[in-house]
């Protein structure tokens, strides 16, 4: 989770605002973030995957849009939760 907030925070310095947006972000870039520290990528992948799939859904940055498919997702290429066939 460590990891989460670090990516988090970086989505406010990139002027995103919206806890809930900044949060939806960085779920989809928390892979991103611990690659450039150092975690090798099959690891940080599996991390990333288990920390957006294990978030507490009565948090208050929680949204049920942020999810393959729904409004929050930001359809980038590499996303953690893109399959194979994108
Ligand atoms: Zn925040």
């Amino acid at each position: 989770m460590a990891l989460h907030v670090l990516t988090h925070e970086a989505m406010h310095i990139n002027q995103e605002h919206d806890e809930v947006k900044a949060d939806c972000q960085a779920f989809q870039r928390n892979h991103k973030m611990a690659e450039y520290l150092g975690v090798a990528p099959p690891l940080a992948a599996q991390s990333a995957i288990l920390i957006h799939h294990f978030r507490n859904m009565h948090h208050p940055y929680y949204s049920a849009q942020c999810e393959p498919g729904r409004v929050l997702d930001e359809k980038l290429r590499d996303a953690i939760w893109r399959g194979p066939d994108g």
